[in-house]
């Protein structure tokens, strides 16, 4: 594995990680549950394995139980500032979506696949337009 890190956080700083080496995938996600989440348009996603993360700090959990799927997905946020910083999801368990705004680095981590466009905002999908997509979730 390659000694690359990527580091980032909430914005207070109670939470911190870094990421040993390179998103599997960079998701971009106009479904309605991130849009509130984040309160924006879409998110951008890491996904990653949990053997990349190391998270210091003690994040809050959101057991989001309003998925299409029918698996609960847990939404780990700051509890003094409420940055979200990641989900995951009993259908991965090994797998963990970090959102890419709470990375330090701006440079990088252009999305590589759109998912939800069903339910995004007209122009949101308009941005993101060329790089492929699904409906729905992605078939990853
Ligand atoms: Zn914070
Ligand atoms: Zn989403």
């Amino acid at each position: 594995m390659t000694d690359i890190v990527h580091k980032g956080g909430c914005n207070c700083g109670a939470l911190r990680y870094e990421i040993k080496g390179e998103p599997g995938l960079v998701l971009a996600c106009h479904c309605l549950n991130c849009q509130r989440q984040g309160g924006a348009a879409f998110s951008v996603n890491l996904i990653i394995t949990e053997e990349q993360l190391a998270l210091h700090g003690d994040p809050k959990v959101y057991v989001d139980k309003d998925t299409d799927s029918g698996n609960f997905a847990y939404r780990h946020f700051c509890g003094n500032c409420g940055s979200p910083i990641l989900t995951t999801s009993d259908l991965f368990p090994h797998i963990r979506v970090i959102k890419a705004g709470t990375l330090d680095e701006r440079t990088g981590f252009a999305p590589q696949a759109v998912c939800w466009t069903d339910t995004a905002f007209d122009w949101g999908a308009e941005l993101l337009k060329g790089i492929p997509s699904s409906p729905r979730n992605p078939q990853l």
